[in-house]
């Protein structure tokens, strides 16, 4: 089952049952709070809390979401992406907890040629927050699910909160048991890499206060009007239906990662490492597709330094698997096509996303070939020497010399198993601003200084003068 077709049956399922079909809203969020939207119910958090009237008192959507927290599992679990859409019902006070799971169950059992997902029943998981004895009732009665399957959480997976006094509840988990080839028997709270968590439900129903963390706070009392808000994740549903292993396998991904094999000249399967580079390529050229149709434009702050960070991690992983040259314009064509019938706007926004794309792929690609030589020489000199640490120096003159980000630094030192001198870089940084200030002063009453301040530009521009200036630069600095 295609991802559009799993997508368009979530509609019509909730639709025909009196939902407003909402259009996903833009992920970057108006919420100043919120780099980006993180979940289908952040554009209803106003009718959920009660500080705007909802305008339906049931809605639906599917909803593009960034998750920036989740970068470090892509590519290595079967089920993170940077980008996702999540799949959402929404109740305002109007359905509550028997009719949410209803719902749930029956468009997960339902057979494909009825309209539903067609998941067998057998293979299906729930958790509920643990003292939830009225959800483990109606799991056991609407699904008939024995109570090996129905497992008992505590708050810090299972309860919903802002982590401020507010509406809270608990929260029920359905997962997918892909079987004993992925993990051992347990369940869902032993091992989630076999068991996959498909759709969260919250059962918004109590009023807290006093709250001191995420799981430490009382309730005041229960809400008038309960609220219901759900999330699947689509990518996940998706992959399962589509009998592949992961997310980044699916018809709307799959396409990138199989342009990156072909550009390095790698097979995808052959190798671990190999295999979480094309993943990574596949999520982050989509994630950064879909961040630039909505707008955003790499930079050095806030929204813009994830996507650049995005497009910078996609570049290395390129270069990880062999490739040196460009392969911007084919990854994000590949992946317009792969996402157009969705989201039409990445078509119609092509020229604008792939011009932005190619620029900052240049610029990286030559701050990548000038520094990766001093890095790589810096990294096994320190390992020749058994250190740990690669000096603060080295990190300093990158980043003087060409540019070089520190967390690019950090993130190239991790990969090769070491820590940076993060103190003598950040003294060696002020120094150096420090220095720049008293220049700024001398050259305003020594004009002199501004001709050979210049001559030595213009004889640094050359990457070789600059390497030696950098070796010398080095020994001074000891
Ligand atoms: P996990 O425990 O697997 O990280 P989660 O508990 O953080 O998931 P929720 O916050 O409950 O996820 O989000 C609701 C649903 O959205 C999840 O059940 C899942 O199907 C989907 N989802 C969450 N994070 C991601 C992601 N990074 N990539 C793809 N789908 C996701
Ligand atoms: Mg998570
Ligand atoms: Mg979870
Ligand atoms: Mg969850």
């Amino acid at each position: 089952m295609q991802t559009a077709e799993i997508r368009n049956r979530w509609l019509k399922y909730f639709g025909d049952r009196g939902h407003t079909v909402v259009p996903s809203a833009p992920l970057v969020s108006d919420d100043p709070s919120l780099l980006f939207v993180v979940a289908g119910m952040v554009p209803f958090i106003p009718y959920m809390t009660g500080l705007i009237p909802a305008p339906y008192p049931r809605a639906t959507s599917v909803q593009k979401c960034i998750r920036t927290n989740d970068i470090e599992e892509v590519g290595k679990t079967p089920r993170h992406g940077t980008f996702f859409q999540m799949n959402g019902n929404f109740s305002f006070g109007d359905y509550f907890k028997e009719q949410a799971i209803t719902y749930a169950w029956e468009l997960l059992t339902t057979p494909e040629d009825g309209g539903g997902l067609g998941f067998r029943p057998e293979d299906l998981w729930v958790t509920v927050y643990k003292d939830d004895d009225e959800a483990i009732a109606l799991w056991k009665r609407i699904a008939g699910l024995p109570d090996e399957r129905i497992q008992r959480l505590d708050k810090d997976t299972n309860y919903w909160s802002t982590g401020q006094a507010g509406p809270a509840g608990p929260c029920s988990e359905i997962f997918f048991d892909r079987g004993p080839a992925y993990g051992v028997d347990g369940g869902p709270a032993t091992d989630d890499d076999r068991y996959v968590e498909i759709w969260n439900l919250v059962f918004m129903q109590y009023q807290i206060d006093n709250v001191t963390s995420k799981v430490d706070f009382d309730i005041v009392r229960e809400l008038p009007n309960k609220n219901i808000d759900t999330g699947m994740g689509l990518e996940r549903v998706a992959f399962l239906k589509q009998g592949v292993d992961n997310m980044y396998e699916i018809d709307e991904v799959r396409p990138v990662l199989d342009r990156a094999a072909v550009l390095s000249g790698k097979t995808y399967g052959a190798n671990h490492d190999d295999d979480v580079r094309m993943r990574v390529i596949a999520d982050h050229v989509r994630s950064s597709l879909m961040l630039m149709s909505d707008g955003v434009a790499p930079s050095n702050e806030g929204r813009g330094y994830i996507l650049r960070r995005l497009l910078r991690r996609s570049i290395r992983s390129m270069r990880l698997l062999g490739v040196e040259g460009p392969t911007f314009a084919d990854l994000f064509a590949a992946s317009r096509d792969a996402m157009k019938a969705s989201y039409p706007e990445v078509e119609t926004e092509y020229d604008r996303i792939s011009r932005l794309a190619l620029a900052e792929e240049e610029t990286f690609l030559r701050t990548l070939a000038a520094g990766t030589t001093i890095l790589d020489t810096a990294v096994d000199e320190t390992k020749t020497a058994s250190k740990q640490e690669l000096k603060g120096e080295t990190a300093f003159l990158l980043h003087d010399t060409f540019g070089f980000p520190i967390d690019l630094t950090l993130e190239i030192a991790e990969e090769a198993g070491l820590t940076v001198d993060r103190t003598a870089f950040d003294r060696l940084m002020s120094e150096q601003r420090a220095r720049a200030k008293a220049d700024a002063k001398s050259r305003k009453t020594a004009l002199a200084d501004l001709s050979v301040y210049s001559a030595f530009r213009a004889q640094g521009e050359t990457v070789f003068t600059g390497y030696d200036f950098l070796n010398t630069e080095s020994r001074i600095l000891g």
